[in-house]
């Protein structure tokens, strides 16, 4: 036995417990099956400006400890994600709030909206909502949800709204507040010199090796750790043996424009269903960028199939009573960590994974 850890991935969650196993004096190697570290925040310059190459990634929290824990590694800048829809010919600023309302109903004030909404939803008797679709209905009325929501929704899950869960759109703030802030959280921004530069320095003197699939690896080096972590999907790990969880992938289209500033904004959502991809992100106003010319990306939303990369989980409920069945396999592994958004199968933003990475580490190690 050469390591103590062998953990797959050099992603989030596996570099932060690489980092902190070494810390501890633990001899650990990362692999990664991808060419480069970071995982799904893997960001690199083009044209002098750090680009998401996996998605517009906002840190934002309110778990103090995640904040500071992150700060070790990072100085973060003061961006606040403000995202703008788009539908048809008409422009909205999301998340919902007054702004939103404002402009869909030309009205004023708080309560103006709020009579609009009940009025709206007057006839639904929605009294519990049992999915996305009563959920948002409930929430702010029929026309944001028609405009602003259903065509999105569907486009970005592949899933009729009342098939999904209800959580899925309580992730956004709904406010009565004139307040364009996309978060609720405490602390946000986007990390200065972009978020590889994390994981580099949290991988400083660890052995990596990239371009490496686990189950290769293993075959080959069988008795190569005591432990290992694993943050690839779950599902995977143990041969799709009760059958295949479902995710959603995205297509990312990046071009280089000769031009300074194409949309004026980070975010800017397609809400109807009609336009092929969900948003595109020009990557230089995460950073105020000055430069002569933009990067953007459209984001296209398509069901995973194998071969290609897993990004969202999709927890509705039969995929989560499958990922039972193989947590529950996992429980008998005991050398074995799962962890992360494929590990834990779970919807984690980034906070969330520090969250869970940290309790990992002081579970294995305190
Ligand atoms: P990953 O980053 O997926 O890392 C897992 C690693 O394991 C990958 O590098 C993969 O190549 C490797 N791997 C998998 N299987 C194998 C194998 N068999 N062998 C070897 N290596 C393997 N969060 C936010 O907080 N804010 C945001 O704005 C935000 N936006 C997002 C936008 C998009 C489009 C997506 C997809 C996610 C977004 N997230 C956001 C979530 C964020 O990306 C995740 O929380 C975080 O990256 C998860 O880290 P992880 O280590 O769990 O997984
Ligand atoms: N959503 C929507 N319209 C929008 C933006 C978001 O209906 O313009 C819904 C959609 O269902 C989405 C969910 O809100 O999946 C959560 O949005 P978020 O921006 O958090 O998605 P993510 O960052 O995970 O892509």
């Amino acid at each position: 036995m050469k390591y103590d850890y062998l953990i797959v991935g050099a992603g989030l969650f596996g570099s932060i417990f690489a980092h902190e196993a070494t810390k501890r004096g633990k001899k650990v190697i990362v692999i990664d099956k991808r060419p480069h570290i970071a995982g799904n925040i893997y960001t690199e310059k083009i044209e002098d400006i750090q680009v998401h190459k996996y998605g517009a990634h906002i840190f934002h929290t309110s778990n103090k400890k995640v904040w500071d824990y992150i700060n070790q590694f990072t100085e973060f800048n003061n961006y606040i994600n403000s995202p703008i829809a788009v539908y048809k010919n008409e422009i909205y600023n999301l998340p919902f709030n007054m702004n939103t309302f404002s402009k869909m109903w030309n009205i004023k004030t708080p309560q103006e909206a709020k009579n609009e909404i009940a009025k709206q939803i007057a006839n639904l008797n929605i009294t519990s909502p049992k999915n996305l679709e009563e959920q948002a209905l409930s929430l702010v009325g029929k026309d944001v949800y028609e405009k602003l929501i259903k065509g999105y929704t569907e486009k970005q899950w592949g899933r009729n709204c009342n098939e999904l869960p209800a959580f899925i759109i309580k992730r956004l703030p709904l406010r009565f507040t004139y307040d364009n802030n996309y978060f609720n959280a405490r602390y946000q921004g986007i990390p200065i010199g972009g978020y590889t530069s994390i994981i580099e320095k949290m991988l400083t003197g660890i052995e990596v090796i990239l371009n490496t699939d686990y189950f290769d690896f293993i075959k080959q080096n069988p008795d190569i750790s005591n432990k290992i972590v694993f943050t690839g999907g779950i599902d995977e790990f143990f041969k799709y043996k009760f059958g295949y969880l479902q995710y959603r992938t995205v297509k990312f289209e990046t071009e280089v424009l000769d031009t300074e500033n194409y949309q004026g904004n980070a975010v800017v959502n397609y809400t109807e269903r009609e336009i092929p991809y969900t948003r595109i992100i020009e990557h230089k106003h995460f950073e105020f960028g000055t430069q002569l010319k933009t990067v953007i990306s459209k984001e296209y939303s398509m069901e995973w199939e194998p071969g290609i990369e897993p990004y969202y989980p999709v927890n509705d409920e039969a995929n989560t009573s499958l990922y039972e069945k193989y947590k529950k396999l996992a429980e008998e592994n005991k050398n074995i960590i799962f962890g992360g958004r494929l590990g834990n199968y779970k919807y984690y933003d980034m906070d969330k994974v520090i969250e869970v990475a940290l309790e990992a580490v002081s579970k294995e190690f305190d």
